[in-house]
């Protein structure tokens, strides 16, 4: 198995690093076009996604990005990942790598929810309860027939995946619990 790259451009990508080691995985930076090379997954971070979708233009990463996910690399989007993931970004005319057919509300949960924790069941990620944690985070408020959804909160979707892609708009990088970077290193067996 090749190494998983997380996108280290911006955002909380040290954090998915250290999950992943702890998973015994090799992880490798990927900030260029020949970090992309080799790799057996990709993670997109949370951070802030118009930044992130900037610096994915600037440095080249966009093209190469779009290229391996059609001939289907696995990249899970966390967060501003999930945003830079979607195909629409409601409000906004801006799409980043426009892959997955979700339509996401950035910033969706305002005020006092702006980031708050919770615990969900997640059928198929963990037989136990999940800590999940919600940084101003996005949602998807739609999904196309090929999207499968993994978990919604209040009616709306929270994680998702279609094929290779799999965006979750939580941060399971900033907790304990490995059941995600777990599950999407199985779908990448
Ligand atoms: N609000 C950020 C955005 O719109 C996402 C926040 C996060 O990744 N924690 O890009």
């Amino acid at each position: 198995m090749g190494p998983i790259g997380v996108l280290a451009l911006q955002g909380a990508f040290r954090e998915h690093r250290a999950s992943l080691e702890r998973l015994g995985v090799p992880v490798r930076e990927v900030r260029l076009p020949e970090d992309l090379r080799g790799l057996s997954g990709l993670i997109l971070p949370g951070g802030e996604s118009t930044v992130m979708g900037r610096l994915l233009r600037d440095f080249g990463l966009s093209e190469p990005l779009r290229r391996l996910a059609a001939e289907g690399l696995p990249i899970w989007g966390t967060c501003a990942g999930m945003i830079l993931l979607a195909k629409r970004i409601i409000g906004e005319d801006t799409v980043h790598l426009g892959l997955m057919d979700i339509a996401v509300r950035r910033n969706a949960y305002g005020g006092q929810l702006d980031s708050f924790r919770t615990e969900l069941n997640v059928p198929g990620v963990s037989p136990a309860p999940l800590p999940l944690v919600f940084i101003r985070a996005p949602y998807a408020e739609e999904a196309g027939p090929r999207v499968r959804v993994l978990a919604t909160l209040k009616g709306k979707i929270i994680a998702a995946e279609e094929g290779n892609l799999l965006a979750t708009a939580f941060h399971p990088e900033l907790t304990d619990d490995l059941s995600f970077h777990r599950y999407f290193l199985d779908k990448i067996k």
